[in-house]
């Protein structure tokens, strides 16, 4: 059988982000070499805020274009918070990339991995796996998205146009749907779905909860409720083992996953995907975190489990178990090299960073089995 090429447009960007590239690929490279059905070809590509400042563009055509052609983008970090457009913005090209490939669900999975503590003293902590998908073509962000239909600021006020609309509704709930129907087949005991919003407030918020409704009755075979965003911030402190899939309009999911994120390690334990019907984009939830860029601490643990994620949306659009199958044996190696007394990362006031964990995680990948 001749071996696939996935094409992967490769942007490093800003601060901690080429340093958790650089592991994520040594990591891919382990984890690929011992299989014959498939390899992924780079294409590097510039961008971010440092790339903003040296040259006046955050994203340049040749790096639109390689995301364009690639079967996936795999994303570091962008933004650095010194650097900003002169509206007093901060350069995310990210959000650029979401609108300009439609990347309409932010999918973040949360959970625990053994070994790694938890801020939660209960016991269940450890059943903690759910995922935000947290819409991201509108929302609160429109006005950012789509600036032509801002309403001007001036020195005495400022505005932020928020949309919802059906057809973006309608389609992030029924992904939402999709998967819970997916993470059932693998585990019964979940499928079920939990639309997060405000709907007890905001008019756009209530248009929201009623297509989550309209498309509940369409997925009789999936559990369905709601809550809103104010309570879903406590109950994810008192009780996140009780959830599996919650959509969310685009700011509460930018604010619960860093929340969610802080529930299973910190920021570099979190991945994200972010997906549309025809492109992929995975990066780690987290920022590009200047505050410890160069110094070798940043945990490539999200980036990491970010590429598992793209293995595993390969392998579903182009019905290929084996890139699933390594995405599992590589989402397995990260929980062994996090195995109780093994790993203590800096976010959580030990001293293994960048390298000690990828390291960690390519030991675990040579002891593990080759599935496929
Ligand atoms: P953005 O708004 O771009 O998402 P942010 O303002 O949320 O960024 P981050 O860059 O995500 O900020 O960093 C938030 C905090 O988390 C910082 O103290 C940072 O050092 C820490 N942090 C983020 N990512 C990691 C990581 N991979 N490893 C260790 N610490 C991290």
């Amino acid at each position: 059988m001749s071996k696939q090429s996935f094409n992967i447009a490769v942007l490093p960007g800003d601060g901690i982000g080429s340093e958790i590239m650089d592991a994520c690929i040594k990591v891919l490279d382990r984890l690929l070499a011992d299989q014959p059905r498939f390899d992924l070809r780079y294409t590097q590509g510039p961008g971010g805020a440092q790339h903003y400042a040296d040259t006046g563009v955050a994203l340049p055509d040749s790096t639109l274009r390689a995301c364009a052609d690639a079967d996936a983008i795999l994303f570091g970090a962008m933004g650095l918070p010194h650097i900003r457009y002169p509206d007093g913005t901060e350069i995310n090209p990210q959000l650029d990339l979401r609108k300009d490939f439609d990347l309409y669900a932010g999918v973040r999975p949360i959970r625990a991995i053994p070994g790694v503590p938890s801020v939660l003293a209960d016991p269940h902590a450890a059943q903690i796996d759910f995922v935000l998908v947290r819409e991201q073509s509108e929302g609160l962000f429109y006005g950012r998205l789509y600036p032509e239909l801002q309403p001007k600021a001036n020195d005495d006020e400022a505005f932020d146009l928020g949309r919802i609309s059906r057809k973006a509704s309608e389609r992030v709930f029924d992904f939402a749907f999709r998967l819970a129907r997916q993470r059932r087949s693998l585990n019964p005991a979940k499928g079920r779905v939990t639309c997060v919003d405000k709907s007890n407030v905001l008019s756009s918020m209530a248009f929201f909860n009623k297509i989550y409704w309209e498309r509940a009755k369409l997925n009789p075979d999936i559990g369905a409720d709601h809550c809103y965003v104010d309570a879903m911030a406590l109950n994810l402190v008192k009780r996140p083992w009780d959830y599996d899939v919650l959509p969310t309009e685009n700011q509460f999911g930018d604010i619960l996953s860093d929340l969610a994120a802080g529930l299973i390690g910190g920021l570099g334990m979190s991945p994200s995907g972010d997906i549309g019907d025809k492109h992929g984009l995975f990066q780690p939830s987290h920022g590009s975190a200047p505050d410890i860029a160069g110094q070798g601490k940043a945990n490539p643990t999200a980036m990491i489990l970010s590429a598992a994620m793209m293995l595993e949306w390969l392998g579903e659009i182009h019905c290929m178990p084996e890139a699933g199958a390594q995405a599992a044996r590589l989402k397995l190696a990260v929980d062994a090299a996090f195995a109780p007394g093994r790993l203590h990362s800096f976010e959580l006031g030990g001293k293994d960073g960048t390298r000690a964990i990828a390291t960690a995680v390519i030991e675990a990948l040579a002891r593990s089995q080759v599935t496929a």
